[in-house]
């Protein structure tokens, strides 16, 4: 088999004790034997996922196309029953939920569409159904209620270009499958599992379905990643400018396939692969005084105190006329926003007034490259190929295989 791995170092030196064996592992059987009734083909997975569409929103607009049903949460009987809903707004309000002109005394909906039908909600498109619940702040909170494979049709769509190769898209289907998977399970309580932005996977409902990704999913149904039977989070990020992250900057993750230091000359190609931002000294003091981290005074010196072992900033310190702050990489980025320090990756280099940063790659670094995978793809490697690669010592299982089997689940930060 080719291996793209060659000329490259694959890994660095792991540190001692920290092996598989330190892994915290909880059981969640019964979650994957929920699904252990006989199932249509057409449903190679029915496992459901609750996804926020909508938080902290006093309003949204509503309208179904086709048969639906409205219930209520409280005690799950049908209100409302009708053909098609014209648009309607509908408003958190002191008495309960306001539909259109009509108020409800309830705290919480549940819209039901028919096979056929399609939910808009505040103009998009929706497979599934929607619960819509009014938070104690009078917002509401919209939770999309929705198959898994339907669910990663909206994933794959804004996650991955559908001009990319067929297997790129696979692997990046099977990668987007197991963290929704494992986000699912990691999250039995609470409203939803995951919010259907960027803090969990970008997600765009039918209106943002593409036929070559949608494609990509359907071909890989039920295909998850396992590491020794063990589902883990399957990070993953646009481009890791030369080298992926170890996992411990995510939280307490310490597995083969999540060390990082996976060598990757291949995103090369990605319009993140370099970057540069120029930091005035007084925009970063500015930024700082308006944070958490409070005035500092003047800025004099800034630079990278200590690096990851794949040369990411773990830590950064600024010296201020009146105090001096240490950071960490992400806390920096957060203060001067993810799409201007694009990732960990970079130098400081002070200039007169400011600072220059250059860097490489765009995101955390951590699990798969997406660029990187892409050009894997354009050589002729697999979806598979390629997913071993960034995840060292993985497996591929499929959903419907494990329907009666127990799967552990690496636990997340504790
Ligand atoms: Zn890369």
């Amino acid at each position: 088999m080719r291996s793209p791995v060659p000329a490259f170092p694959s890994k660095h030196p792991r540190k001692p004790g920290t092996g598989p064996g330190a892994i915290a592992t909880l059981t969640f059987a019964i979650v994957l034997a929920l699904s252990g009734a006989p199932r249509a083909s057409a449903q190679p997975s029915p496992e459901w996922i609750r996804v926020a569409v909508v938080r902290e929103d006093p309003e949204v607009s509503l309208q179904v196309q086709g048969r639906f049903t409205i219930l209520t949460l409280q005690t799950g009987n049908p209100i409302q029953r009708g053909k098609r809903l014209a648009p309607v707004a509908v408003r958190a309000v002191p008495e309960g939920i306001a539909f259109g002109g009509e108020i409800l005394r309830v705290w919480g909906l549940r819209i039901e569409p028919e096979p056929q039908a399609t939910i808009s909600l505040n103009g998009r498109r929706l497979r599934g159904a929607i619960e819509i619940r009014r938070q104690r702040n009078q917002t509401l909170l919209v939770v999309n209620r929705v198959s898994l494979e339907d669910y990663l049709r909206g994933v794959l769509s804004k996650e991955a270009p559908d001009y990319w190769p067929p297997e790129v898209l696979k692997a990046i289907a099977i990668a987007a499958r197991t963290y929704a998977l494992y986000q699912r399970l990691t999250k039995a309580s609470g409203d939803y599992d995951v919010t259907g932005d960027v803090m969990s996977q970008d997600y765009g409902g039918e209106s943002g379905e593409k036929t070559a990704t949608t494609r990509a999913v359907q071909s890989t149904a039920g295909v998850i990643i396992l590491y020794r039977g063990r589902l883990f989070p399957t990070f993953y990020h646009s481009t890791c400018g030369g080298m992926t992250e170890h996992a411990r900057v995510m939280g307490d993750y310490d597995l083969p396939p999540l060390q990082g230091g996976v060598a990757c000359a291949f995103c090369s190609a990605s319009p993140f692969f370099r970057w540069q931002r120029r930091l005035s000294k007084a925009d970063l003091a500015w930024a700082l005084r308006k944070s958490v981290h409070g005035p500092i005074g003047a800025v004099s010196d800034f630079r990278v105190t200590k690096r990851t072992a794949s040369g990411r900033a773990q830590e950064v310190t600024i010296v201020g006329e009146r105090r001096t702050l240490w950071l960490t990489g992400f806390d920096l980025r957060s203060l001067l926003g993810f799409e201007h320090v694009r990732s960990p990756l970079f130098t400081i280099t002070p200039a007169a007034d400011s600072f220059v940063l250059d860097g490489r790659g765009w995101g955390h670094g951590v699990g798969m490259c997406q660029w990187g995978a892409a050009e894997l793809a354009r050589r002729g490697f697999s979806a598979g190929e390629i997913l071993a690669y960034y995840y060292p010592g993985i497996a591929l299982a499929n959903l419907r295989d494990l329907v009666h089997q127990p799967i552990d689940v690496i636990g997340g930060p504790s």
